[in-house]
């Protein structure tokens, strides 16, 4: 991507129609990242899989693991809590199956590769203020992403198009830098939380 392209040409790629026919939601553009149900889940994991037959890139179990960690969590999770669970589910499957190679340590480097696969290919995000990472509105490549985070319940969302087109030909006018992608966090308070 190039930042002369408009936050709207990449919204409309052909080549990402079909994720947004399965997460674009007609009503709103704001979506919670962190309410997802199991059918969400297990649609997302499914067209993960499929997009990287696609890239001809290995959909791993444990890529696929880590994907559905964030997807489950109920706040931005960090590598640390990530790398907990995945050795939880290890010594889990390990117990039940007496199969004790399955049990072996997982190694941070691993977890922090499979990572930044997730994030290359555009499935989750990684909000610097939390250290933490959460899974994206509108999985696809490369894009600036906008999230409002609620300091009284925690609630994330992320404004999945809200043009940012004009703040990118500002940038590159200005400061001649091509931005490619990018997330902006604002902390506030959410709807329901300014009325309670
Ligand atoms: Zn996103
Ligand atoms: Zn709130």
């Amino acid at each position: 991507m190039t930042a002369n392209q408009s936050d709207a040409s990449i919204h409309h790629d052909p080549a990402h129609a079909n994720y947004h026919d399965q997460f674009d939601h007609k009503d709103t553009h704001i979506h919670s990242v962190t309410a997802l149900s199991d059918s969400d889940i297990a649609e997302r994991i499914a067209t993960a899989n499929a997009h990287c037959t696609k890239q001809g890139v290995r959909f791993t179990l444990l890529r696929e693991r880590v994907y559905r960690l964030i997807l489950q969590a109920d706040k931005p999770i960090g590598a640390y809590d990530l790398m907990q669970q995945v050795q939880d589910e290890r010594t889990e499957q390990a117990r039940q199956t007496g199969d004790t190679s399955e049990a072996k340590r997982v190694a941070p480097p691993t977890v922090y590769r499979t990572l930044e696969f997730l994030l290359e290919q555009g499935f989750i995000h990684q909000l610097t203020s939390k250290n933490a990472y959460v899974p994206c509105c509108h999985p696809r490549h490369a894009h600036t992403a906008i999230f409002l985070l609620c300091k009284s319940c925690e609630a994330v969302q992320e404004f999945g198009d809200l043009s940012v087109s004009g703040l990118l030909a500002d940038i590159k006018q200005l400061a001649g830098f091509a931005v490619q992608d990018g997330v902006m966090e604002f902390q506030g308070l959410c709807a329901k939380c300014q009325v309670a």
